[in-house]
């Protein structure tokens, strides 16, 4: 299943070149052509799927089950110290390619990468409540 407008579609349908880390029929990871950090790898799913949230359990477990591989290979492959796994969301979450995609981004002590990450507080009551929200739209899975 592919998009022929998308790019990552046309990188999986061999159209567009990519530097290739690892594939196999459920997925694909590749060199990022603007690496935040050397060694930043994307990891794909085969099929056009544009969000984390349309995927299916079974096309995300199938992507998903190499991504300690893949953290590993990069952070031994680079020396970092640290790695940061991204998925962005949605455009307001920062999604430019609308192929959903994981980001393996090496870190270390002195990068240039960075989070602003205004965390808050509950006043009391509301985790609670928003959790049992969440568990309703989970319909007990
Ligand atoms: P995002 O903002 O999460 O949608 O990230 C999209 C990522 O795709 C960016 O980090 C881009 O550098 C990367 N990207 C876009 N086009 C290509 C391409 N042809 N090959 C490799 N990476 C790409
Ligand atoms: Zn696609």
């Amino acid at each position: 299943m592919r998009d022929p407008d998308c790019i990552f579609c046309k990188i999986l349908d061999g159209q567009i070149p990519a530097v290739k880390v690892y594939q196999d029929e459920s997925c694909l990871a590749f060199m990022d052509i603007g690496p935040l950090a050397e060694g930043h790898v994307l990891l794909i799913p085969a099929d056009h799927v544009a969000t984390v949230d349309e995927l299916t359990g079974e096309q995300a477990g199938a992507m998903l089950r190499h991504l300690p591989d893949l953290v590993r290979a990069v952070s031994e492959a680079t020396g970092c110290e640290g790695v940061n796994v991204l998925q962005n969301n949605g455009p307001v979450a920062h999604q430019v390619v609308m192929h959903v995609h994981f980001h393996i981004i090496p870190r270390n002590a002195d990068d240039a990468f960075g989070f602003n990450w205004p965390a808050g507080s509950y006043p009391a009551g509301r985790a609670e409540e928003l959790a049992r929200a969440i568990r309703e739209h989970l319909g007990g899975a």
